[in-house]
């Protein structure tokens, strides 16, 4: 038995005995933690937006490009999901998981339509973004270009080198599309809520980077597994062109977020951006056990707090829906 490959030919209706638990837990975790845009007010979003003087023009920009980056990231997340990964990894507890991912990526495919239509924006500008602005579209040509061999609807996982590919792949949307090109966004984003500024937003995206640090967990131990049960894949190699693509992404992800905030909020500047995703990439490194290469400290002590936080407290003056019932989430 093993989780991809030609051994992987289990029944996928028998969930039941479980073989990968850690499945079965983010599945729970992912359910714990359910949540709806439209139960976060916007009201007080909408009054600064209009006004002239509650929002800088920096700060506009970096919203605008957020919004940008992340209305068309879902998607594209959701139909990779969908189309390759859930094709591939027969497991039925795995597969479990994967459902609820999807179901995860539509609701936050519809917090972006939430926004956009609270605040007025035009659509045409947001969700041509990842065309017309170059350091958006520089990370998804990025990962479209890195998960093209799984897109091929004639590939499939019978040997070694297949495996080597799939891991490749999983790389670019786990660990650098949601685990990295995620990251300088919601640190700018949540950076902007801590000065009361565009709160219901920032308490979307608090509540998206919940479900991602999810999300990435699963593909690492996805991952993981995936090393363990086929010795002889993770060569040297394999290693080296994977750190490689890291490095590139967090090169990438600097620059959008220079662009996204040239110059820095209330308090910080750019370049603490730029230390954020060299201290997140140092901490996915590790997680599939590759050498961290950055040493950078965390410059945003405050971002692994928003993943831990809980709805109640969050909902307190609004409603009270309690769905979190299981554990916590304890990295960023
Ligand atoms: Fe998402
Ligand atoms: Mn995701």
């Amino acid at each position: 038995m093993s989780i991809i490959g030609l051994d992987s030919r289990t029944d996928p209706n028998k969930i039941l005995p479980m073989t990968y638990k850690w499945a079965r837990q983010h599945y729970k975790d992912g359910v714990a933690n359910n949540w709806t845009p439209e139960e976060i007010s916007m009201q007080k979003d909408v009054e600064q937006w209009k006004s002239d003087k509650a929002i800088s023009e920096t700060e506009r920009r970096m919203i605008l490009w957020n919004l940008g980056f992340f209305s068309t990231a879902e998607s594209l997340t959701a139909n990779n999901i969908v189309l390759t990964v859930y094709k591939h990894v027969t497991n039925p507890e795995s597969r479990q998981y994967l459902l609820r991912q999807a179901y995860e990526e539509a609701v936050h495919t519809d917090t972006f339509i939430y926004c956009c239509d609270s605040l007025g924006l035009d659509p045409d500008y947001i969700y041509s973004m990842y065309e017309t602005i170059p350091s958006i579209k520089e990370k998804d040509d990025y990962v479209v270009g890195l998960t093209k061999s799984i897109m091929d609807p004639n590939f499939e996982i019978k040997s070694k080198k297949d495996i080597e590919v799939f891991l490749h792949d999983l790389v670019g949307y786990y660990v650098i599309m949601e685990g990295i090109f995620f990251y300088a966004g919601f640190a700018m984003m949540l950076a902007l809520k801590r000065q009361n500024k565009m709160v219901g937003i920032g308490e979307q995206f608090e509540y998206i980077m919940r479900d991602e640090s999810i999300h990435l967990a699963f593909g690492c131990d996805l991952i993981n597994t995936i090393k363990e049960e086929n010795e002889g894949v993770w060569t040297p190699d394999l290693q080296k062109k994977i750190t490689d693509l890291i490095v590139t992404a967090v090169d990438q992800e600097k620059k959008y977020a220079f662009d996204a905030c040239p110059n820095g909020l209330l308090g910080i500047n750019p370049q603490q951006f730029c230390e954020y995703v060299e201290y997140i990439a140092d901490r996915r490194l590790e997680r599939i056990g590759l050498e961290k290469l950055y040493g950078t400290e965390n410059p945003f002590p405050w971002m692994s707090q928003a993943v831990d936080l809980s709805k109640e407290k969050n909902f307190f003056e609004t409603r009270v829906t309690e769905y979190q019932t299981a554990g916590s989430l304890d990295w960023d």
